[in-house]
């Protein structure tokens, strides 16, 4: 009989690795994972109505004794490339390494997202096993291109709106429980995520004429455009204290050291200085108090030795509440001041929607913090700086949460995307609890 660890073990060990063009994804390994889940959690699959979406995700429905109020607990099935060169510990093989409270798995997806995924069917299965009927429906959401598309989760989404559903809670993966993320406040905080910053890609385009390297003209397409970078760059967006950083601040101002304390007790007053010391806190804390415009890729000529016809770059912005598509495209346009600079949107999404930080929906989430990860985290509206499947899921549910019920070093965290992802296992079978926890509220 394997233990929860050892099946979180063998479903880590399944590359289920998305590519951003997706002829480069091995279905095969994604069609093995939906068989090992099968095995490995019989009761769910005898008891839940299960249905393939859009190919490769997965939608389960557990029936509950009463009507509406359903819960949606959301996860992805999909993992991130990895450079196997990079990882201390081979990322497929699931190694635990290290001892006690120290012991830890190795793998990706240990916590993005795997690690969520395989507590919320440990969470089911067990309850089952126990005869729990939850008091309203269950629905599972196991999108399968997260980290690319998102197709998966939108074609869930549009099943369950197809059937009259609203979502009475969401939860998705995203903030953590942490500590230090605020200088000065020193208690662990469960950072639920009450929305996330839109996303849109600008992409910049300068044209010209052409021609030998050797006889450039005075401003060259390629110089053009990085003048327009610069000017960018040089001009970031406005610094704002949004609703929700606003109300995560004020949540954690009774547990801040005087002077910090006060401060964030006045608010009304004090919000452009914070907002100022906050933008010079590091790259995270910049990203809440303003929306950032970052180039990710470039193109010029083909050849070393000759003139660019065209050329582009994709600049990534990241909206902040009170900015728009549109705004943003605007405020470039203005900032760039160049008629030359050929300016067109892809990918675009607003920010979301902001989910409340009370009522029932709230008090159900943080209730399960408090009595499962421990009565001294403070839970915490927060605003999630990437995008996240959830974002679909605002259109049929005003109460949309992203939060991921482990409690992470700022190391452990550092490690998502990149090498060496690992979980301590202590951790990871606390947020088992968690999940169980929610599940048993109504
Ligand atoms: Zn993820």
């Amino acid at each position: 009989m394997a233990t929860p660890v050892e099946r979180f073990q063998e479903l880590l060990r399944i590359p289920t690795v998305s590519h951003a063009d997706e002829s480069d994804t091995d279905w095969e390994a994604f069609d093995r994972f939906h068989a090992a889940l099968e095995r490995l959690y019989p009761l769910t699959h005898a008891r839940l109505e299960r249905e393939v979406v859009d190919g490769h995700s997965l939608l389960f429905r557990w029936p509950g004794a009463g009507e509406g109020h359903p819960l949606v607990l959301m996860a992805h099935l999909d993992v991130v490339p990895v450079v196997e060169a990079e990882w201390e510990h081979p990322p497929f093989a699931a190694t635990i390494v290290g001892e006690g409270t120290d012991a830890a798995i190795h793998a990706r997806g240990a916590i993005d997202d795997k690690g969520a995924l395989v507590a919320i069917l440990e969470a089911v299965e067990a309850s089952l096993a126990e005869g729990v009927t939850p008091a309203h429906d269950v629905y599972l959401a196991f999108g399968h291109n997260e980290e690319t598309a998102g197709g998966g989760a939108r074609a869930i989404v549009e099943a369950l709106r197809s059937r009259g559903v609203r979502p009475h809670l969401v939860l998705d993966e995203g903030g953590a429980v942490v500590e230090g993320v605020i200088p000065g406040v020193h208690v662990p905080t469960a950072m639920i995520g009450v929305a996330e910053r839109g996303v849109m890609t600008l992409l910049l385009t300068v044209r010209e004429q052409g021609g030998h390297a050797s006889t450039p003209p005075a401003t060259p397409a390629t110089a053009r455009l990085a003048r327009a970078i610069d000017r960018l760059h040089r001009h970031p967006f406005p610094r704002r204290i949004a609703p929700p950083v606003r109300a995560m601040l004020q949540t954690l101002a009774p547990h801040a050291s005087q002077p910090l304390r006060a401060i964030l007790q006045r608010l009304s007053v004090t919000a452009p200085v914070v907002a100022a010391v906050l933008s010079h806190g590091g790259p995270e804390m910049n990203a809440i108090v303003r929306t950032t415009a970052v180039a990710t890729q470039l193109a010029g000529a083909p050849g070393e030795n000759v003139l660019a016809t065209t050329a582009r770059a994709a600049i990534n912005i990241r909206l902040l509440h009170g900015d728009t598509v549109e705004t943003a495209t605007e405020r470039a346009r203005r900032v760039i001041a160049d008629d030359e600079v050929e300016l067109e949107v892809r990918h675009g999404s607003d920010p979301s929607p902001i989910s409340p930080w009370r009522g029932d929906g709230w008090r159900r989430l943080s209730g399960a913090v408090v009595a499962t990860l421990g009565d001294d985290v403070v839970p915490t509206p927060y605003l999630q700086l990437g995008a996240s499947d959830s974002r679909w899921f605002t259109s049929i549910s005003d109460n949309v949460y992203r939060f991921t019920p482990f409690r992470l070093s700022r190391a452990e965290r550092d490690a998502l995307h990149s090498h060496n992802e690992r979980i301590r296992v202590d951790v990871w079978l606390r947020g088992i609890g968690f999940y169980r926890a929610l599940i048993a509220s109504s």
